[in-house]
């Protein structure tokens, strides 16, 4: 591997001659924006979490949600709604590519929204968005002004009483397949592909990296993934700092 330093100076010379770049992001793109990754060892909520009585794999699934609404709601409110969060130097960066014409897609497994509060367009959002909401009754959307309000409290339907949810992908559910296709498409059609802030462990993650058959792949995460060995250059540390550097802001 080669320094922080050169290894900078490389991936800003692939992004010169790059045509088609697609970011893959995990959750430690928002972990700079003081959003917590609940996978992570040392201060994920795995480790925040010894109030519940259940590990947030359970709480955010599918089958709890429906048995036990209120405890979900309590969990969903505390660990995964952080409406004051601002993007941090990753997502201006990200954003900075894709006005300049070279980032053509983002794809990220993060449902906090900051890409879009960054100013990108193109973003695919494998586990949906804290901001989209519906009725799992009458299937009404809400806005998430709306929802905001109920802080605390488990959102009901103004029309029927329903319980409104949250367009996030719970545990046991399927990832929406048009987000999917979307992404399979950008990967295949990349001819470099950023990953940044996943482990690469869990899925989809690692499957998606499959679809890419483009030249250059680039790794950048505080610690070593299990895809490293293929990565055409990896970059170990913060990923704001990185990618500020190579957008030039
Ligand atoms: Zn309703």
């Amino acid at each position: 591997m080669k320094n922080n330093k050169e290894a900078i100076t490389e991936l800003k010379r692939i992004l010169k001659g790059a045509e088609n770049l697609v970011f893959f992001g995990g959750a430690g793109t928002s972990t700079e924006s003081n959003i917590p990754d609940f996978r992570s060892k040392e201060q994920g909520l795995y480790t925040s979490a010894k109030k519940e009585d259940y590990p947030p794999e359970i709480i955010l699934s599918h089958s709890f949600f429906l048995k036990h609404p209120k405890v979900f709601y309590q969990y969903y409110w505390d660990n995964l709604v952080h409406e004051q969060a601002k993007p941090n130097k990753a997502h201006y960066a990200l954003a900075a590519l894709e006005e300049k014409g070279l980032l053509k897609a983002i794809i990220t497994q993060n449902v906090d929204g900051l890409h879009q509060k960054a100013g990108s367009r193109k973003v695919y959002e494998l586990h949906g968005s804290i901001y989209r909401n519906y009725c799992m009754e009458c299937r009404k959307e809400y806005e998430f002004k709306e929802i905001i309000k109920k802080r605390g409290e488990i959102p009901t339907c103004s029309k029927c009483q329903g319980i409104v949810r949250p367009a996030v992908t719970l545990y046991e559910e399927p990832l929406n397949l048009s987000v999917i296709e979307g992404a399979i498409t950008a990967i295949e059609q990349a001819d470099v592909l950023i990953v940044g802030g996943t482990s690469l462990v869990v899925y989809p993650a690692a499957g998606f990296l499959e679809y890419f058959h483009g030249g250059k792949l680039i790794i950048i995460n505080h610690e070593s993934t299990p895809q490293d060995r293929r990565a055409d250059l990896v970059i170990q540390g913060s990923i704001g700092e990185i990618l500020a550097e190579v957008a030039d802001l």
